[in-house]
């Protein structure tokens, strides 16, 4: 029998540089995962394409899929749905494939809950300082968001102890290093008898 792929979840809090990173790993052309598309119901910012970016749904169509059990998770974060197609998530595992999931802290522990065997990175600011910064500079945000944003960053870094790994984004290139790294040190772990 094919053995199951391995759920890898990348998460922290918003503005650490998660999106970066996802995007970095997924450029390179040996990285072997497939990336989970993220439904949301936020609107689309400039450059961002349905069905590569995320899934853009309405409110109505969001809660849809919540009430007819499609979503693996999700969560309501700054006044948006996010969350997670369960079809898939589960039908690339059977695959074979590892499926790479890159959302919040909320969502995560709902994927520890339904998946404890997944491997959970936890991306780390190098400071509190230093993450409002890049929202900031991102300048997307307006400054009720941007507060908002960091009272969410506070509560989330407390979660900390509930991954495998933490990594920090200090550089981009060294955090996807350090993830890939990881990914290859679970697959040797799991190969174990
Ligand atoms: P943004 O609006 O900046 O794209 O994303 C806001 C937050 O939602 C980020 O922390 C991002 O990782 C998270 N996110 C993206 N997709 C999902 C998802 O499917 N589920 C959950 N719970 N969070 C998500």
């Amino acid at each position: 029998m094919q053995e199951k792929g391995l759920l890898i979840v990348l998460s922290g809090p918003s503005g650490v540089g998660k999106g970066t990173v996802r995007k970095e790993i997924f450029s390179q052309p040996d990285t072997s995962f497939e990336y989970s598309i993220s439904m949301t119901t936020r609107n689309p910012r400039e450059g961002e394409v349905h069905g590569v970016d995320y899934f853009f749904k309405s409110r109505e169509e969001f809660e849809e899929l919540i009430s007819q059990g499609k979503l693996l998770e999700y969560a309501e974060y700054v006044g948006n749905y996010y969350g997670t197609p369960v079809d898939y998530v589960r039908e690339t595992l059977e695959a074979g494939k590892d499926v790479f999931l890159e959302i919040e802290v909320k969502g995560a522990k709902q994927v520890r809950e339904k998946f404890p065997e997944g491997l959970f990175i936890f991306l780390m600011p190098p400071s509190l300082t230093e993450l409002k910064n890049r929202i900031v500079t991102r300048g997307t945000e307006t400054e009720d968001l941007i507060n908002n944003r960091m009272l969410t960053a506070r509560e989330e870094i407390e979660m900390m102890h509930l991954y495998d790994y933490v990594v920090e984004n200090d550089q981009v290139e060294l955090a996807c290093e350090r993830i890939k790294a990881i990914v290859t040190a679970e697959h040797c772990r799991r190969e174990r008898v």
